[in-house]
């Protein structure tokens, strides 16, 4: 059935996709398995990852799934990683306090600050950290415009 926000969404990504180039993409973060972070870590020498919060660790403001939170545990325990996003929550936050994983929330992505500061966080140079995000503004040209390594979480296949 015809449905007009499907057809905004794929219309506005296939413009984007034209200008803001990820380094990669898949359509959910669990395609982001532990073989392709390894392939990351010692053919790109990345060493931290950023990862946003809406749409790309959960879908509708709904929970994290415990399969989700399973993913975190795995990149983390591969990789120093850092929570960036544009909304804030609480849950989120204990979630992460527990995991001993820094959360920056109201982050104002594509803006440069927070990026850098999520740097500082984990002790990384910019070229050393990758961008997982599901925003081609916010994530993807944030993290281009920072030299950083970019993962486009697309939800859907994007023919480009
Ligand atoms: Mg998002």
């Amino acid at each position: 059935m015809f449905n007009l926000d499907e057809l905004i969404y794929d219309c506005a990504n296939t413009f984007f996709c034209r200008l803001i180039k990820p380094n990669l993409s898949f359509t959910s973060v669990h395609e982001l398995t532990e073989e392709e972070i390894n392939i990351l870590i010692n053919h790109f020498n990345i060493k931290g990852i950023i990862l946003d919060v809406d749409d790309t660790l959960r879908y509708n403001m709904e929970e994290i799934s415990t399969g989700t939170l399973k993913w975190v545990d795995m990149l983390a325990s591969k990789l120093k990683v850092v929570v960036v996003s544009n909304g804030i929550d609480k849950k989120v936050e204990s979630l992460l306090n527990r995991r001993k994983i820094n959360y920056i929330s109201m982050a104002l992505k594509p803006f440069r600050k927070n990026f850098l500061k999520a740097c500082n966080m984990i002790g990384l140079n910019p070229k050393e950290v990758a961008v997982v995000g599901d925003d081609l503004i916010a994530d993807i040209y944030g993290g281009n415009r920072n030299d950083m390594f970019t993962i486009w979480i697309s939800k859907k296949k994007i023919i480009t």
